[in-house]
């Protein structure tokens, strides 16, 4: 038998390429929002959301930090998307997917809803579970390590039995301290990670073979 039992991927930038330009849009909007509800020119606003997330991993988490925000009203605001006209469906995606004999979960920074849109538009809503959004975690924010505490809380699964899939190393050191089995899908910034991939649909044939020997050796 296997060890692991859940496979937990990144949203935005990992189960699409940065070349749809969605994150783009979300962040634009973000800035958008603090230069009108800030006052700041957009070019400071742009520099306070670089800020933030080089600080606290998003925005929301500066938000929060500095109190006196409506975080209902950002969250909405910034994923006010119409994500369907960045992406199309992704057959390849699903076949990899559902070739996964594990527990699929999203696990993002964006509120659960948008998640869902986003996985819609790809063609692959039905090949998860659940998705774990920044307010299932109590508003805290990859890299906190808090927030991934409290996603294993909520699947009811030890971090040894998981593994992460993420786009940003920087948000898989956490997992991997905690003991979960990390992949970057950003084969350029490898340190630290076990797995580093050019691409997310060459998450299946790692499961296949590394992870699957692994097993075998009874690790
Ligand atoms: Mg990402």
């Amino acid at each position: 038998m296997s060890r692991f039992t859940h496979i937990i991927f990144d949203l935005d930038n990992t189960l699409y390429p940065r070349s749809a330009g969605l994150l783009q849009e979300v962040n634009r909007r973000i800035s958008l929002w603090l230069h009108q509800e800030k006052r700041l020119p957009l070019e400071d606003a742009d520099a306070l959301r670089k800020t933030y997330f080089r600080r606290y991993g998003t925005t929301i988490g500066g938000l929060v930090a500095e109190g006196g925000s409506d975080v209902d009203a950002y969250l909405s605001f910034a994923h006010d998307i119409p994500v369907e006209r960045y992406l199309q469906p992704n057959p390849a995606l699903a076949a990899m997917l559902s070739s996964i004999p594990l527990h699929r979960l999203v696990f993002t920074n964006a509120p659960a809803e948008y998640g869902w849109r986003v996985l819609r538009s790809l063609g692959v809503a039905t090949q998860f579970e659940l998705v774990v959004g920044i307010r299932e975690v109590g508003l805290h924010s990859k890299p906190n390590p808090l927030a991934y505490e409290r996603l294993l809380a909520l699947v009811d699964a030890p971090a040894r039995s998981c593994i992460m899939v993420e786009d940003r190393a920087i948000n898989l050191l956490p997992a991997r301290r905690l003991g979960m089995t990390t992949v970057l899908v950003d084969a350029a910034a490898a340190d630290g990670v076990d797995f580093a991939l050019p691409d997310v649909l060459a998450v299946g044939p790692l499961l296949a073979h590394s992870l699957g020997q692994e097993e075998e050796r009874g690790d």
